[in-house]
């Protein structure tokens, strides 16, 4: 008897975790000798997604989490991760943008063990908006030159692990989480599964724009150093150049004297330079505050409800 548990951060989810529910209950008939285990983690949803998870919890196969705020769906996996008990963990959205029907190849790829984990990625950005498309794809070219750890375009947080390469997820604790990137450093063998982009069944997507910017300027400070040698190697040219500049200045001087010109090119270059050093300064800064905030070593999530807590209290 071999043991699933699926993973479900949920935020705001009213509209469709019950659908997901009753989906994953569909699936369930096309395996054998496997339980199922599935753990809501509410993040701080302000809607009915916590009412609705009591409910499901009411079923055999349901556990929740909940925690005491909005921690972000990074916080969210770890926290299902944290609590899974399954051979194989899964983690899903609960919006059914990962179909539930591919769980079963990636438990019998699993199975054959060749694989500790069967990651997906969507081939298409269907349905997305083209400006958000054009910006991913630059983002996933430039991430994989300056990073070490491979960051694969597409890739979705839908995959599933064997319980080993879970316990490794599991060690690294860090409090700025960039999960692709974290599965991908692991390490272990992977297998992609492909799949079209399927549009939320309903209710809607947390991510703005603006949102994922941020996040994708965080992933970068997360897996690369680069910026960093860029403010350096910056500086460096910056020297050579002006130290040239100076002995041309020098000789010209001696040579034709002192006529004051060169207003306008001079103020230019200070703005250039100033510019210059506030983006170092910034690259150093974005740098030293997420250092700041791993060394205060904060918990990656906090807590309030629980099934069994629930259960305790009655
Ligand atoms: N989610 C979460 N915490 C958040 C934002 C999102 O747990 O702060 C969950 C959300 O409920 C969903 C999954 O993360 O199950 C993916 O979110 P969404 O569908 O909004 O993202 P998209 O699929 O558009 O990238
Ligand atoms: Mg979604």
């Amino acid at each position: 008897m071999k043991k699933i548990t699926l993973v479900v951060p949920c935020r705001n989810e009213q509209e469709v975790i019950k659908l997901f529910y009753n989906e994953i209950q569909k699936i369930k008939k096309d395996f054998v000798n496997v339980v199922f285990e599935i753990i809501f983690v509410d993040d701080g949803s302000t809607d009915n997604t916590l009412k609705l998870m009591r409910e499901l919890a009411q079923n055999d196969d349901v556990r929740y989490i909940s925690f005491s705020r909005n921690f972000g769906k990074e916080a969210a996996m770890y926290a299902g991760l944290e609590a899974s008990t399954g051979d194989y963990i899964a983690i899903m959205d609960v919006d059914l943008q990962d179909p539930p029907f591919l769980l079963k190849e990636m438990y019998e790829t699993l199975e054959s063990g060749k694989f500790d984990s069967v990651a997906t990625r969507r081939v298409t950005r269907k349905g997305e908006p083209v400006i958000r498309s054009v910006f991913a794809r630059i983002y996933y070219k430039m991430i994989n030159k300056i990073s070490k750890t491979e960051i694969v375009d597409g890739a979705r947080d839908y995959r599933l692990m064997t319980r080993k390469m879970v316990n490794a997820v599991l060690e690294i604790k860090e409090y700025n989480r960039f999960s692709k990137g974290i599965f991908s450093w692991v390490g272990f063998k992977t297998k992609w599964l492909e799949y079209e982009n399927t549009p939320r069944v309903a209710g809607e997507t947390k991510w703005s724009f603006w949102k994922l910017f941020l996040y994708s300027l965080d992933s970068i400070v997360a897996f690369s150093t680069l910026p960093l040698s860029i403010a350096s190697i910056m500086g460096i040219l910056f020297c050579i150049v002006s130290f040239f500049i100076i002995i041309f200045i020098i000789i010209r001087t001696l040579a034709f004297g002192d006529p004051t010109s060169g207003w306008p090119s001079m103020v230019c270059i200070m703005f250039f330079i100033g510019g210059v050093q506030l983006l170092c300064l910034g690259i150093i800064g974005q740098y030293l505050s997420k250092t700041y905030l791993e060394v205060k070593k904060r918990p990656i999530y906090i807590v309030q409800e629980t099934e069994k807590a629930k259960l305790n209290s009655k």
